[in-house]
């Protein structure tokens, strides 16, 4: 298989409102990978997530990230989203007044535009999206609630999944996205998961437990600590996690 880079971070340094959160990190995806992030509490994974996608709050110092070869650490979160990178939350944002179908119609067509391809009207896309919330086992009254008012937590994770199968991603990170979910509703979304993989995208999956890298497995497990990147190592370094505590590496 020929591998693309994917994903590189140089030396990345970021602040927020003056504090240092990340502190030279280094990481390098290619394409058909699926790279973990564990690591305590605070450590800085979601800070992580975030400059990737490129939060207005964080301000990059230091390094730069490129992705497909290009610098993209100065871009708008839109343009790097129209580029193919999906960041699903740790803690999704509720939008009151917003329908879900609407919103997803909207990202999905300004997406369809930006890569000058024709754009659904609301027909079509209901069609689209029933066939894409049923195979994630959503019922289709979700579409009309406003987005992830009232969800639960599992419900506003598999909504974020069902965003990320709408997109043709090339980088997808998902933060946390089996928190909340029981062990159907993780089953479910793993099978989906590991059928929007392919061997031209990647994935970053943040998360604390051993149990979702059971379904999908990751290709490295990274450890943050302090804002950086620890230790590397393969799918069984999350055994050796859960057994141990973080402890395991400084031995
Ligand atoms: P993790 O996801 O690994 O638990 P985070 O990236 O959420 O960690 O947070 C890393 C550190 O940055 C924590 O100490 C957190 O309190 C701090 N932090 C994150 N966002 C902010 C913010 N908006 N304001 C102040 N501190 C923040
Ligand atoms: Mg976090």
């Amino acid at each position: 298989m020929n591998k693309n880079n994917i994903l590189k971070i140089n030396n990345l340094h970021v602040n927020i409102d003056q504090k240092s959160i990340i502190a030279g990190l280094n990481l390098s995806v290619n394409s058909g990978e699926i790279h973990a992030i564990m690591g305590k509490n605070g450590s800085g994974k979601s800070t992580l997530a975030k400059v990737i996608a490129g939060h207005p709050n964080y301000t990059v110092t230091k390094g730069n990230i490129i992705l497909n070869g290009e610098d993209i650490t100065t871009q708008e979160p839109d343009e790097r989203s129209h580029k193919g990178i999906f960041l699903a939350f740790q803690y999704p944002v509720e939008i009151p007044g917003v329908t879900n179908s609407d919103f997803l119609r909207l990202a999905y067509n300004s997406k369809q535009k930006y890569n000058e391809k024709s754009e659904l009207d609301p027909l079509s896309f209901f069609e689209l999206i029933n066939t894409k919330i049923t195979q994630i086992d959503m019922k289709p009254t979700f579409l009309y609630r406003n987005v992830n008012e009232g969800f639960s937590g599992g419900e506003k994770k598999k909504n974020e999944i069902l965003q990320m199968s709408l997109f043709n991603i090339k980088l997808a990170i998902l933060d946390e996205i089996d928190s909340g979910l029981d062990i159907d509703a993780l089953k479910n979304i793993s099978n989906h998961i590991n059928n929007i993989r392919n061997t031209n995208n990647a994935f970053l999956l943040i998360t604390h437990y051993q149990r979702l890298l059971d379904y999908i497995i990751p290709d490295y497990i990274h450890v943050m600590d302090h804002g950086k990147i620890i230790y590397t190592g393969d799918n069984k370094t999350a055994n050796q996690i859960e057994q141990y505590g973080y402890d395991f590496i400084n031995q």
